[in-house]
């Protein structure tokens, strides 16, 4: 059974209640979570409190700076571990939970180097004043994690908030906590203050929402769906709490006929197959120019068709879906293709021996899907592909628009002038050109414009939304 992780210790939530831990490999269950309510939430913002207080909160940024490479030495010590917790947690394919283990120890090492860089300014002002701001923590930040990139999610925010002097209130996905709760043991062990990072497991709408509502809670960042980022911003304005919100996108990948076709080809099915699709940044829209659309579409659909999904452990393309009304939510979408003539150009396999109730999606490939489908509109979060043709630049940027969602964009195109033009005309967070999402460097700020949320994380930039600016005054004469 785990434990919610407060004050530096392991405890029962105070109802007693339980989720059981699910296996998406085989849907089985193996382990038990605490089904906290808004009394647990209470004791961590407490806990938290105190650390801002007497803890975290009164050591010097080399010293945070000091812990948190501590941090990011024992998780890379435990990184096989961790790795092993989120492939049967999350039914993460092998190689994918390694690289978010390394992905974890490289949020830690980055904040780390970042705590005592963090600094205001000074400001020019009229004679007989000294004018400057200081950067201060928020306090006791709360942050709510989805289950597709736990390790990573948490990294990026709870590292950022950490570095610019918080302490922090985590409630992870009731699908994903188990490796976050052993990151906040071994901070635990190696000498974070007690109520530094607290966890308190449970349902969204139970204890995601205390958390949310909690006045002792200084700032909330929030990774997940729109619909529930609706929520949080509603609770939140009561008393005018501070949200960073990421809520996932529907990327396209623009392909000019002047690209580099074997570099497309890869780079395309893995944006929309890692994680088995299930990634707030999926490539999830393919825009191809006219001329190109037929000769892509055959290579790429030979790829498709040789894509394989299994058991985490046996390391293939893809690993199963997170749960099984997330595999019933992307059949809903496939269904809806089919029924309003959408065209499959091809279809992955799904591994013979894989268990009968793992939650398994094969990937899929669409081809002329309206942009105003839904599945060229939603986000399906499951590896499907929506392909589209695009007669010009022009129309390429039309529909790349075309959506309420703007996180990230590739570009492929030789053309120089038409790489910064297309930069600048695509509205996103972040775009790519000639590459899609460049290795997910831990340095590269990360946020959407629309609905794809406000606020950014990862970088240093991510420290600035973690602290909040206090301009001092002196009247010298
Ligand atoms: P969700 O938004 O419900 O869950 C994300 C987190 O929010 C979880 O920790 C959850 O417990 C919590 N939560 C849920 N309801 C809450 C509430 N009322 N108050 C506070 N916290 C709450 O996402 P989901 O239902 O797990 O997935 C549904 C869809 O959301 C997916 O299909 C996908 O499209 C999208 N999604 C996006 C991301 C992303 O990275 N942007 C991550 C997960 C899911």
């Amino acid at each position: 059974m785990q434990r919610n992780f407060i004050a530096n210790a392991s405890v029962a939530s105070a109802s007693g209640r339980s989720i059981p831990v699910l296996d998406p490999s085989d849907g089985q269950s193996f382990d038990d979570l605490q089904r906290s309510d808004a009394s647990d939430i209470d004791a961590a913002v407490q806990a938290a409190r105190a650390s801002a207080n007497t803890g975290w909160g009164t050591l010097a940024a080399a010293e945070r700076g000091r812990m948190l490479t501590r941090l990011s030495q024992t998780v890379a010590a435990h990184a096989d571990e961790l790795a092993l917790l989120e492939q049967r947690d999350c039914g993460k394919p092998v190689k994918q939970a390694r690289a978010d283990a390394a992905a974890l120890v490289r949020y830690f090492e980055f904040y780390a180097g970042a705590c005592d860089k963090l600094h205001g300014e000074t400001l020019p002002y009229l004679d007989g004043y000294s004018v400057f701001t200081w950067r201060e923590p928020h306090g006791v930040t709360g942050h709510i994690i989805p289950w597709n990139y736990p390790m990573q999610i948490f990294g990026r925010s709870v590292g950022g908030a950490l570095a610019a002097g918080n302490t922090c209130v985590v409630k992870p996905a009731e699908d994903a906590c188990l490796s976050l709760i052993r990151v906040a043991q071994l901070a635990a062990e190696v000498g974070f203050p007690a109520g530094t990072i607290n966890i308190v497991t449970g349902y969204g709408h139970e204890v995601g929402d205390a958390l949310a509502r909690h006045d002792g809670i200084d700032h909330i960042s929030f990774t997940g769906s729109p619909k529930v980022g609706t929520l949080i911003q509603q609770v939140a304005a009561e008393r005018h709490c501070p949200v960073t919100l990421e809520l996932g996108g529907k990327s396209p990948q623009i392909v000019f006929a002047d690209a580099d076709l074997d570099a497309v080809l890869p780079t395309v099915i893995n944006a929309i197959v890692q994680n088995a699709g299930q990634t707030c940044s999926a490539g999830s829209r393919l825009l191809v120019e006219q001329s190109i659309y037929e000769p892509l579409l055959e290579r790429l659909g030979k790829a498709f068709s040789a894509l394989r999904a299994g058991p985490a452990a046996l390391d293939l393309d893809l690993g199963p879906l997170i749960r099984q009304s997330q595999l019933v939510r992307v059949g809903e979408f496939l269904a809806q293709a089919a029924k309003d003539g959408i065209t499959t150009v091809a279809q992955g396999q799904i591994a013979a021996d894989a268990p009968a109730g793992g939650f398994y999606q094969a990937p899929v490939l669409l081809r002329d899907v309206p942009v105003a489908h839904r599945l060229a509109q939603e986000e399906v979060f499951g590896p499907v592909l929506a392909a589209m043709a695009f007669r010009d630049e022009d129309h390429a940027v039309e529909l790349a628009n075309a959506t309420q969602f703007g996180l990230v964009a590739g570009v492929w195109t030789r053309d120089g002038a038409r790489q910064f033009r297309m930069a600048r005309r695509v509205r996103s967070g972040q775009v790519f050109i000639n590459n899609y999402g460049a290795g997910g460097g831990v340095e590269l700020p990360f946020g959407g414009v629309k609905s794809s949320g406000y606020g950014r994380e990862k970088g240093f930039e991510a420290l600035l939304g973690f602290t909040t600016l206090k301009t001092v005054a002196v009247r010298h004469g």
